[in-house]
């Protein structure tokens, strides 16, 4: 009911920063209802626990599964600080009633900056010794045109790259032509004319492994794919495949690859992966997204706001 006091959990595996704690509890409090802090747990049964009373649920990369869902009776949104949703379980959502949000663009600066890190770190040699070579005149591709991908490109363009892109769901060009980027039709041309190629694409049923042998291989000589999107958009197999058939390519990427340690021994210097995901792993994707996050929620109980809803 709109005016009552709800208790909104926030259940973070990996906490929130200090900064982004207190303005969600501000704006938490200010809005007449209360919050329970769930740091660094370690089981899903604490997490159903302390979801048994919870009106609402904001989490990060935290799994919000179908036993969490049923153990959550009074339980009517979830925000996910953050713009991947892969983490949720959309359906259980959906069959409870229950409003499942993103917090769409918060930390996609963070992301791109990583992203453009990663490409200059790779052509640098990974700082290490030997002559290394400029971004400055290369071509960027950008696959999936969305929040992280359009920072992106403004920064490849920025470095004096010729950047194009792909997105099949952006059918406005206007888009594309603001930011003086090509727009490509398909993915096959899209990584056949990339020096770099940053992918940004969501994993979905229809995106998982789907970038592989075939699109890698096709590359220029010389060709880096950087990965801030999601480890299971890789078809792993295949990206070996590639790489074993072509020595000049180069994997960089976010997310860890469940291979990571057979691709490290096999390619050496050509490959590499954070030590953890760490592309929105600034202090100011943080507070952005924790804040959004709760201001959505206090939107919600307002009057039903449901902008970023995910399960429509
Ligand atoms: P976004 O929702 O703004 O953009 C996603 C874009 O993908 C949209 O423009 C959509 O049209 C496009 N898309 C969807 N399916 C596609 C397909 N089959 N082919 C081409 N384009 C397709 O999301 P975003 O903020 O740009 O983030 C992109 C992804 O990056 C997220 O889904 C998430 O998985 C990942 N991410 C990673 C980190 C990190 O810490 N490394 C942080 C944030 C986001």
């Amino acid at each position: 009911m709109p005016g009552s006091p709800m208790k909104i959990v926030v259940a973070t595996e990996k906490p929130f920063s200090k900064r982004a704690v207190e303005g969600m509890a501000a704006i938490v409090r200010e809005a007449g209802h209360s919050c329970v802090w769930l740091e660094k747990y370690t089981s899903a049964d604490e997490l159903k626990a302390a979801v048994a009373d919870a009106d609402a649920l904001i989490v990060r990369s935290d799994r919000v599964t179908a036993e969490v869902i049923a153990a959550a009776p009074r339980l009517r949104v979830v925000v996910r600080a953050g713009a991947g949703y892969d983490n949720l379980d959309l359906a259980a959502c959906t069959e409870r009633g229950i409003v499942a949000m993103n917090t769409p663009g918060q930390n996609a600066n963070a992301v791109a900056e990583l992203a453009v890190a990663m490409m200059i770190f790779m052509a640098r040699n990974r700082f290490t010794q030997g002559t290394g070579s400029e971004v400055c005149g290369k071509r960027l591709g950008i696959h999936a045109y969305g929040h992280v991908g359009q920072i992106v490109a403004r920064y490849g363009r920025a470095l004096g790259m010729e950047v194009s892109a792909c997105d099949p769901f952006i059918t406005d060009t206007a888009v594309f032509d603001r930011d003086g980027v090509k727009r490509v039709s398909s993915p096959a041309e899209l990584y056949r004319n990339s020096d770099y190629l940053s992918l940004h694409l969501p994993a979905t049923a229809e995106t998982r492994g789907s970038i592989g042998y075939d699109l890698f291989v096709s590359m220029p000589p010389g060709a880096t794919l950087v990965n801030t999107a999601r480890k299971e958009v890789i078809d792993e197999a295949g990206l070996a495949k590639a790489m074993t058939e072509r020595p000049d390519l180069k994997y960089i990427t976010d997310i860890a690859p469940d291979t990571a340690p057979e691709l490290a021994e096999k390619f050496g210097t050509r490959f590499f992966a954070t030590p953890k995901k760490m592309g929105a792993e600034t202090e100011e994707a943080n507070i952005n997204a924790g804040l959004a996050a709760a201001r959505q929620i206090v939107s919600f109980f307002r009057d039903g706001t449901a902008e970023f809803q995910v399960n429509r």
